[in-house]
């Protein structure tokens, strides 16, 4: 590539900021076509850098520099240099204070990176490196300052003016019609946190006395119209203030909690000092308009931005390559949060769902990259589901390790070593190792090595000696620039089912005695073995117990072994898995079935199982609900060696409606049972019971009987919750029934002022598996409802169709292909942290046969020609290519 390639950013270069920040003092002039900023810094030499001083270079970009004060003297443009990312002032004295002032155009950003306009008012948002470009700054999170605020704007456009920490001052000026404020944040923070908000919005307020005795005030800010849809936000924040206290004895430390719901925003949410801003989906939510998934959603990002002011802001990252320790132990938390407010294992099967499709894929991937990368082009792309969700798995295995005390008192002793300090993942997991007494060596490697390990299992029972050997071998297929793996440090929980499919007290040869039924191996070579004494008839071994490492298991299990273990494991996840393992089996034997032109039939025992878990009283509802869902078909693909898209789609309707004709009369009971008139709750029973309903509600729309048609519609027109209008809607719309058209009219038509509903509707259209889907999708992007400016447009619309419809997607035509590489173009020059989303979706192409591989290849090559690219797409396409 030419001069202008952009260029890796390495681990191994990381030094000290030269120059620290301690206080920083801004004072926003907002105004329709140009705002103001000035900025006042206190700057002086780090003490503890590498190498002198020297030049002062500051970060910055997209601004007009209006003019530079060194100690009060304005310099002359000789005596500094600006570059189109940087601000340098050769030599200046040891300790000074700068005053920058810059303007900017926030209504002409439509990166939503900055500051920003969304719905007429002033937003921003500054992870990872968008305080750059609201003022020229050392733009890193290990430069930590104290930072005042004032900002001044037009009263009556911009009523509200809100920034991090406490309101020390506010004055309305005479004449002009405008107004100033004035925020402190005592608490020393990197440029990342800092946020500004201001315009017209409504709060809904409450408040949480912490167990210190502190009241807080706690506020939710939304557009006018929505205070309606605040209340479980500012429930499930409430309650994640209680579960921090009681669970790491953390409180919250300032006197004010705001909350802003933002219509245009690229990611979830961001846990900015004391003001936090969120996308609307993670904080609107009434029963009519949101959906039981949302619900959840909403309390569990409310919950992780909260745990976020300790896991990320009290003490926060050194540099980007440590993201993972905010991000992944921060989502742990919110992961066994959520667990505590519901089902465990529910929760915890939903968990591993979407680690399995999401990051198994990407570990798997040209992007396969460790929880703690070692470079990164830009590092927008790296908030990815490794350093999250497999960042969370690496944390859950210490927990695991060290049991929940030893994991409590190493979480004391990570904030008593680092509050108020920029550290990294080391320095966490040695807070652990020292707490807990346990060495940690080997179990680093989760944080260097990428790539996901596979354990392989056997078992030989000796019914003389009465001893049960396990043999586990563990390996690690090579990433991009890792070719070869040292072992893992994983720790393998297990148990052994006895014929009765009771739990075997386990003891190991050499132990004095047994120690319990369910325990944790600790597996750190390449072949290991354990022999298990005492055992007086041959085990069904339950392995990885909980998922109690991020692996891929395999074990020689019959289908009789499997079918037992559905049935009788103690380990509610692994009863779960049993059932998954053995519908992957089957439903990949039948796609090799149908490749060989053989007829089609599936095993009358697997539908049995299914019976039984349906006519099962005692179960769970929500637990029913996954333990009937078959394996997705994009979790069937990576099972494969080649994804066969037509044959799984295929072969999963033809399993769905085999399923179906056998148990319509249990499934139309359960439908019934499930469907009670009780008033709506959103607790965990009426979600499992709404799940398990609408799944039986599924598998009876698989018949398309005039029974199920007329039961769905009826529902689709009847029911007051979202959650059940959704699924009878999304089931509709699979079909060529004459219902379709008009409840897709009659729900836009209900709907259309509610932009979170609107989303719904597009991704359900998106998501349909009907020939005419991509047409439709194409013609969608020209409704007015349809903003490509708007992130949850572009995901609803364009990633339900790349995303959430394989069979759509990868059409043999290559159609899907090219609509996504021109949505791809098109967003590049707007956004490109959300063109970069969507391009990741070609990144698995190598997967698929040679005619589709050379049709996806053919539009990355034509992105990566484009001239005018950004660092974001760039880097997805250039390394999906290599
Ligand atoms: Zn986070």
């Amino acid at each position: 590539m030419d001069k202008s390639t952009p260029q890796a950013i390495h681990l191994k270069d990381y030094a000290p900021p030269p120059y620290l920040i301690d206080t920083v003092d801004l004072a926003f002039d907002l105004g329709e076509d140009v705002t103001r900023v000035r900025s006042r810094l206190a700057i002086r030499a780090n003490p503890d850098a590498a190498s002198p001083a020297g030049a002062l270079v500051l970060d910055g970009q997209d601004m007009r520099l209006v003019s530079v004060a060194l100690d009060g003297r304005t310099l002359d443009p000789s005596e500094y240099s600006v570059g189109p990312e940087s601000l340098t002032i050769p030599g200046p004295p040891e300790a000074f204070s700068l005053e920058v002032v810059t303007e900017l155009k926030p209504q002409e950003n439509t990166s939503l990176s900055g500051l920003y306009r969304t719905s007429g008012n002033f937003c921003t948002q500054c992870e990872a490196e968008g305080f750059r470009k609201i003022t020229y700054f050392l733009d890193r999170p290990d430069v930590m300052a104290r930072y005042r605020t004032t900002i001044t704007a037009d009263a009556l456009k911009y009523p509200v003016m809100l920034s991090n920490g406490n309101l020390v001052a506010s004055s309305k000026m005479e004449g002009d019609g405008r107004h100033t404020v004035t925020w402190e944040d005592p608490f020393a923070k990197p440029s990342y946190l800092f946020a500004l908000v201001a315009g017209v919005l409504v709060h809904v307020e409450d408040s949480y006395v912490t167990r210190s005795g502190r009241t807080v005030t706690l506020r939710i800010y939304v557009e006018p119209g929505n205070q309606d849809k605040c209340g479980h936000a500012m429930a499930s924040l409430k309650k994640s203030m209680a579960w921090d206290e009681e669970v790491f004895g953390l409180e919250y430390d300032l006197d004010i909690f705001m909350i802003v719901a933002v219509g245009d925003f690229n990611m979830g949410a961001m846990e900015n000092k004391g003001l936090n801003v969120f996308n609307t989906k993670y904080v609107l939510a009434k029963p009519e308009t949101a959906t039981d998934t949302d619900f959840l959603g909403v309390e569990a990002v409310v919950a992780h931005e909260y745990f976020h002011n300790w896991t990320g802001n009290r003490v926060t990252c050194r540099d980007w390559f440590q993201l993972s320790l905010k991000e992944g132990l921060t989502v742990f938390r919110d992961q066994e949060f959520s667990s505590d407010m519901h089902s465990r294992p529910v929760k915890r099967i939903a968990d591993v769902q979407r680690l399995r499709a999401a990051q198994f894929p990407e570990d798997s991937g040209p992007m396969a990259h460790p929880v703690r990368p070692d470079s990164y082009i830009e590092i927008n792309n790296f908030y990815t589901t490794t350093v999250y969700e497999k960042g969370a798995e690496v944390v859950r295995m210490i927990h695991t390790l060290l049991g929940a005390d030893g994991f409590r008192k190493g979480m004391d002793l990570y904030f008593e070593r680092h509050d108020g300090q920029a550290v990294t993942c080391d320095d966490f997991v040695a807070a652990m190792e020292d707490a807990a007494g346990k060495d940690l060596g080997q179990f680093r490697r989760w944080y260097s090595q990428a790539g996901t390990p596979e354990l392989a299992v056997t078992g030989e029972y000796d019914a003389a000696a009465r001893t049960y050997r396990l043999t586990v071998r563990q390996s690690c297929p090579p990433t991009p620039g890792q070719p070869t793996k040292l072992p893992f440090h994983i720790p393998l929980a297990l148990g052994l089912l006895d014929p009765s499919g009771a739990d075997i007290p386990l003891r190991l040869a050499g132990e004095p005695g047994p120690a319990g039924t369910s325990r944790v191996l600790d597996v750190t070579g390449p072949e290991q073995v354990f022999e298990f004494v005492d055992v007086p008839r041959q085990p069904v071994p339950s392995l990885l117990r909980g998922f109690s490492a991020p692996v891929k298991l395999r074990a020689p299990y019959t289908d009789d072994d499997l079918t037992f273990l559905m049935a009788h494991d103690g380990d509610a996840f692994n009863r779960w898995e049993a059932g998954q393992t053995l519908a992957t089996r089957l439903l990949l034997d039948l796609v090799a079935d149908r490749a060989e032109n053989r007829p089609l039939e599936l095993s009358p025992g697997f539908i049995d199982a299914f019976s039984r878990i349906l006519k099962d009283p005692d179960l769970d509802p929500a637990f029913a609900a996954q333990a009937l869902t078959l394996p997705s078909e994009g979790y069937l693909g990576q099972q494969m060696p080649v994804i066969d898209v037509d044959g799984i789609h295929e072969v999963r309707t033809f399993a769905r409606r085999a399923i179906a004709g056998r148990l319509r009369d249990d499934l139309l009971a359960t439908y019934r049972a499930m469907g009670g008139n009780e008033p709506f709750s959103i607790d965990a029973a009426a979600i499992g019971r709404r799940a398990l309903k609408n799944l039986a509600l599924g598998y009876l729309m698989a018949l398309e009987d005039a029974e199920a048609v007329e039961l769905c519609v009826g529902q689709f027109h009847n029911a007051q919750a979202m959650t059940d209008v959704i699924a009878a809607l999304g089931l509709l719309a699979d079909t060529r029934l004459p219902q379709r058209e008009s409840a897709l009219r009659r729900f836009y038509d209900l709907w259309k002022d509610e932009p979170l509903v609107v989303d719904k509707w597009f991704s359900i259209q998106a998501m349909s598996e009907r020939p005419e889907t991509l047409d439709e999708v194409a013609a969608l992007l020209a409704h007015p409802a349809f903003e490509i400016r708007n992130p949850n447009k572009v995901y609803a619309l364009i990633g339900g169709f790349a995303g959430g419809n394989p069979v759509r997607f990868h059409d043999a035509g290559g159609g899907g292909y090219r609509f996504l590489a021109d949505q791809v173009l098109a967003l590049n020059r707007l956004n490109p942290q959300v063109a970069s989303r969507m391009v990741k979706m070609f990144a698995r192409w190598r997967k698929y046969d040679p005619r589709r591989q050379s049709l996806m290849r053919a539009e990355l090559e034509r992105i990566v020609a484009t001239p005018g690219l950004s660092r974001d797409v760039f880097e997805i396409a250039s390394k999906s290519l290599e």
